[in-house]
């Protein structure tokens, strides 16, 4: 069953989207190279506290950052630590906030420094788009499966494959609630889309093959490949309009 929002806890959700936002956007800013990826959660954190709310991802399952951080060929759950980002790196930023029992999520990738690959950049630009494609679809009477199909086909007809495994998801009181959402599927198909849904919607794409491994801390996921993945995400509310961005 895919809860139904009222329009005083959207607003909630939306209160912890803004600091989601807040915190993605100083963090891309201070992603350059020579920094470690371990700087970059702290800051996040930090930031997250004085907006007295709470880091979700950590401790979650026993994550230990408050971000993913996941460069180049990693998918996503890149543990922040001692990586040095590079010139030419891309970095994939995933951010969760709980506040007043509401948690919101979001996702960007970033070039490091100013040298990045026209090859990264135009899957920056695919991913990024591809999400969008994907939102425009999350509007009452559609079915959940238009929003997968519109960033598979996106992501396909670029000559990109979208990862199998994992998945978007419902947020709310919970930072993992119903429904799946995957980044493929089947249009016209799935649970009918209804007013005050709150869906997280994040495509994860890949230059190469869809498959991905997992290393061996257990969280990271990578291309099987080795090639590029970038990740966009965004908490979004179905409305019986234009789908509502609460981060
Ligand atoms: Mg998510």
């Amino acid at each position: 069953m895919i809860e139904i929002k009222s329009e005083s806890e959207v607003s909630l959700i939306q209160e912890a989207g803004r600091i989601v936002k807040a915190v993605l956007e100083e963090v891309s800013s201070a992603a350059a190279p020579g920094v470690t990826t371990g700087e970059l959660d702290r800051k996040a954190e930090e930031l997250i506290k004085r907006f007295n709310a709470r880091p979700a991802f950590k401790g979650y399952k026993g994550f230990p950052g408050s971000i993913c951080a996941s460069v180049n060929e990693q998918v996503v759950h890149g543990i922040p630590g001692k990586t040095v980002l590079r010139a030419g790196d891309i970095l994939s930023i995933d951010v969760g906030v709980e506040k007043k029992g509401f948690y919101a999520d979001a996702a960007v990738t970033v070039e490091i420094g100013d040298t990045v690959s026209r090859g990264a950049r135009e899957l920056i630009k695919a991913t990024r788009d591809a999400l969008n494609a994907g939102i425009k679809k999350a509007v009452q009477g559609n079915r959940l499966f238009d929003i997968s199909y519109a960033v598979q086909d996106y992501a396909e007809r670029l000559g990109y494959s979208v990862v199998r495994d994992f998945v978007g998801h419902g947020i709310g009181r919970k930072m993992h609630e119903e429904p799946e959402i995957p980044n493929f599927g089947k249009p016209g198909t799935g649970s009918r889309l209804r007013r005050g849904m709150v869906l997280a919607i994040e495509p994860m794409i890949n230059q190469g093959g869809f498959e991905i491994e997992i290393l061996s801390n257990g969280w990271t996921a990578v291309t099987k490949d080795r090639k590029l993945s970038a990740h966009f995400e965004h908490t979004v509310c179905v409305t019986d309009k234009e789908p509502k961005i609460l981060t």
